[in-house]
């Protein structure tokens, strides 16, 4: 038996992985780490599961990996070194975009390493190097099946009216729909979700979960299918994120355009790196240093964020015909109580009371008031553990098969 799963989480200039051990109900994570900066001066750090800190090396001269391909030979090397007898069954990838044909996790042939290649223009700035991180991980661990797992699967559930736009059907029959992202983390919680509920089966009824970290989204789920989500066509839509705009009408963009001359690639430089909190601010994309700054703009930045988040929770309501769980997850949503509870203060309409010394209590997750309406939950996502868990069940190497 092949016990180990590797997960690579490959970007353009950057390779996180993990290595979990195979497990009853979740993998158990052994070793995290990433390299960052490739091609330039890469720093290569690993933190090994129980371990309080991370070991971090520059890796320079003749040592420093130029691409992805000397970047997987890299953590290759370092796993082999620290888990001697280490057998690697399967790859799991994270990967941005599976297109209007994916909804599972799939095993990449050479055919769906084509398709992966061909959804390129509906993520030109993620696609590629998830493609060449799996295209290393086949050369470095040669017959070991690589599983390609994608953040957009989770929404392939939503109806028709919460896929397309009011665009001619020609356009969503070419692909330009509403696809979702952050599924990975939207899945691994409807799964938290359905083990805390048990026999409690409300709990899961109607959901809505509030991905908030540097990319930032909100999904509407029914019994752990989703059925919509603030992110579209892009990782643009909806919420203003660290840097990205989130919801905008197109009429700006002509306005940019055809009044300011602004090429594409400026435009979208403006609209994926210089804007929301960051861009509104002046002051920084971490919600930390805005918590902190007195800069008035820092707060503007944050009510408008948390303005978006309660709006987008009415309209997620409408879509799904009420509410009985709403959850707080990623970065800011796990680990900012403000947040968390200026979110929940204008939703006392909606039947959302916090318990403020729950909401403050770390490691607390059912943090609603006892007699709320809806249930609040603050809970840690793990899409690594969640690309694990599906990577060991599509290889055929779990131990416990998780349901679909
Ligand atoms: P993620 O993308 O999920 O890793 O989230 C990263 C973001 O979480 C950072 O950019 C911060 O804005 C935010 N974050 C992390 N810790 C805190 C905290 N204690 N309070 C507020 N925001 C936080």
């Amino acid at each position: 038996m092949d016990d180990h799963v590797i997960t690579l989480n490959a970007g353009s200039s950057s390779i996180k992985f993990a290595l979990y051990a195979n497990g009853d109900e979740w993998p158990k994570m052994l070793a995290t780490g990433q390299i960052e900066a490739l091609g330039l001066i890469p720093e290569f750090e690993v933190r090994r599961a129980g371990d309080k800190n991370k070991t971090k090396r520059t890796l320079d001269g003749a040592d420093a990996p130029k691409n992805h391909s000397d970047g997987v030979k890299i953590i290759l090397g370092w796993l082999e070194s620290a888990f001697p007898g280490l057998r690697v069954g399967a790859v799991g990838h994270r990967v941005v975009h599976g297109g209007k044909k994916y909804s599972h996790p799939t095993v990449v042939d050479d055919a769906v390493l084509r398709d992966l290649e061909s959804f390129t223009p509906l993520a030109p700035l993620h696609e590629p190097p998830n493609v060449a991180g799996i295209v290393a991980a086949k050369k470095a661990f040669p017959g070991v099946p690589q599983i390609a797992c994608f953040d957009t699967a989770f929404h392939r559930t939503q109806p028709f009216v919460a896929d397309t736009y009011g665009l001619a059907p020609q356009f969503y029959d070419e692909g330009v729909r509403r696809y979702g992202f952050h599924g990975l983390s939207y899945e691994y919680i409807t799964r938290r979700l359905a083990d805390i509920a048990g026999q409690n089966a409300d709990i899961t009824n109607r959901v809505i979960i509030c991905h908030l970290g540097s990319g930032a989204s909100l999904a509407g789920a029914k019994r752990g299918k989703g059925i919509s989500c603030t992110l579209g066509f892009s990782p643009l839509e909806g919420l203003p994120m660290g840097t990205r705009c989130g919801q905008i009408d197109p009429g700006v963009l002509l306005y940019l355009m055809q009044q300011k001359q602004m090429s594409a690639s400026e435009i979208s430089d403006l609209l994926y790196k210089k804007s929301g909190l960051k861009g509104m601010s002046g002051v920084s994309n971490d919600m930390r240093d805005l918590e902190a700054s007195a800069d008035p703009r820092a707060r503007q930045a944050i009510d408008y964020f948390i303005y978006r988040i309660q709006r987008e929770i009415g309209s997620l309501m409408a879509a799904l015909g009420g509410l009985d769980t709403l959850v707080f997850t990623a970065g800011i949503g796990s680990n900012s109580p403000t947040v968390r509870a200026e979110v929940c203060q204008g939703l006392g309409w909606a039947g959302v009371e916090l318990d403020g010394q729950a909401n403050k209590s770390r490691g607390t997750e059912l943090i609603s008031a006892a007699n709320s309406r809806v249930r609040v939950y603050c809970l840690q996502t793990d899409e690594e553990a969640m690309i694990a868990q599906h990577t060991l069940r599509v290889a055929g190497l779990a131990k416990a098969v998780a349901a679909e």
